[in-house]
């Protein structure tokens, strides 16, 4: 077996198949590493995508779920907002696996049900096998040890926990449910035909209550007559990295992508495109000057990432002061106050 390839990428999510792809096709040897044995599976996201970022994304047809058109708003149960949103509900196993399959096409490795436990500059360990590479893209999600090896690993984090839940009727709107209870995060309710996504994300104070907060939020939308009485499925949840990026996604011949780069927005959690374009970036500027790398993930993603991180900052400092419906309506994308600030 190759033991030194061009490129390594750990993780198969989408950053790093999006930063294989780029180099497969400029006919680096690349080889992916992914642990789990199904790539995509189990599926740990809400799904969602906004529609002006569907460029990026690329999603076949057979990987949408539905479409959708608004974003309604509840603050403490109350619709605040009903924005124009247009986007898709992914399936996710069904899109990871086809950007994955991508790069190998393409002349990409996969491994799966493997794990690499170190990385080091230029090279990793995949058990006791000690694999080399010119680059190494660390796109092994929130709890990366490629950003770990680095000296960058994130230490801020939402801790989510979402179900599917049977619809009453389908709907063509998102949900963002903001309560005091959701410390420094919110409820969703994303539609997928007779099903929906339901979840709650909440910053690690308020972790352990997540159950227990999801429950009283289903009850809520059953109340409400939009969710069944009957049973949930496909219970799930994950970590979102919301401490915005290190100072550099970058060293030696080590660079990290998506949410190991923390490139995910820090105020809804949202990091499929971010993944899918700064992976892409990574990939590309291995095949030409891997320095690039750096200036043009900061140019595409830095400022929207920026003004996220600043309100999850007005967030975590003043979620139990003052107003509430005053600081969502301040640090939330649906509200133009959102937009202002500087
Ligand atoms: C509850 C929840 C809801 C979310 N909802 C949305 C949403 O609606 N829309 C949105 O855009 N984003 C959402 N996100 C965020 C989104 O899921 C991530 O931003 C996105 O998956 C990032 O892609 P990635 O490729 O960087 O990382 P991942 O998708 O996490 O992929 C990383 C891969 O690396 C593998 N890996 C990790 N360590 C190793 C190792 N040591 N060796 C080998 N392989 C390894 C993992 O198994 C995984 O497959 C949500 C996240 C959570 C937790």
């Amino acid at each position: 077996m190759t033991s030194h390839w061009d490129a390594i990428v750990i993780g198969a999510g989408p950053a790093g198949a999006s930063a294989a792809l780029p180099m497969a096709r400029a006919g680096l040897s690349v080889l992916m590493i992914e642990r789990r044995r199904r790539v995509g599976f189990p599926v740990q996201c809400a799904e969602y995508i906004p529609r002006i970022l569907a460029g990026e994304v690329n999603a076949p047809e057979a990987a949408v779920a539905q479409r959708v058109g608004t974003l309604r708003t509840f603050i403490e149960g109350t619709l605040a907002a009903e924005n124009e949103w247009p986007g898709v509900i992914l399936n996710r196993v069904v899109f990871d696996r086809h950007l994955a399959e991508r790069a190998v096409a393409a002349g990409a490795t996969l491994w799966t049900n493997c794990a690499v436990s170190a990385v080091e500059d230029g090279a990793v360990l995949v058990g006791a096998r000690r694999l080399t590479a010119g680059v190494i893209v660390g796109a092994d999600g929130p709890l990366s040890i490629t950003a770990r090896s680095m000296d960058c690993a994130h230490t801020e984090f939402v801790y989510g926990l979402q179900v599917e839940a049977p619809l009453v009727a389908p709907m063509q709107h998102t949900e963002a449910h903001f309560r005091p209870e959701f410390l420094a995060g919110y409820g969703w309710m994303f539609p997928k035909g007779t099903w929906a996504n339901v979840g709650v994300a909440v910053a690690r104070p308020a972790a352990a209550s997540l159950p227990r907060l999801l429950d009283a939020f289903l009850a809520g939308l059953r109340e409400r007559g939009v969710v069944e009485p009957g049973a949930t499925r496909a219970r799930t949840g994950g970590l979102i990295p919301v401490g915005g990026a290190p100072a550099r996604t970058m060293r030696g011949r080590r660079v990290l992508a998506g949410d190991a780069a923390g490139q995910t927005d820090p105020i809804t959690g949202s990091g499929i495109p971010a993944a899918i374009q700064c992976g892409q970036a990574a990939g590309e500027a291995a095949c030409n000057d891997l320095g690039a790398y750096e200036e043009e993930w900061r140019g595409l993603l830095e400022h929207s990432l920026n003004r996220a991180l600043r309100h999850r900052r007005t967030q975590c400092a003043e979620w139990n002061q003052g107003s509430f419906e005053r600081l969502i309506r301040r640090t939330w994308i649906a509200f133009p106050e959102y937009y202002h600030a500087q």
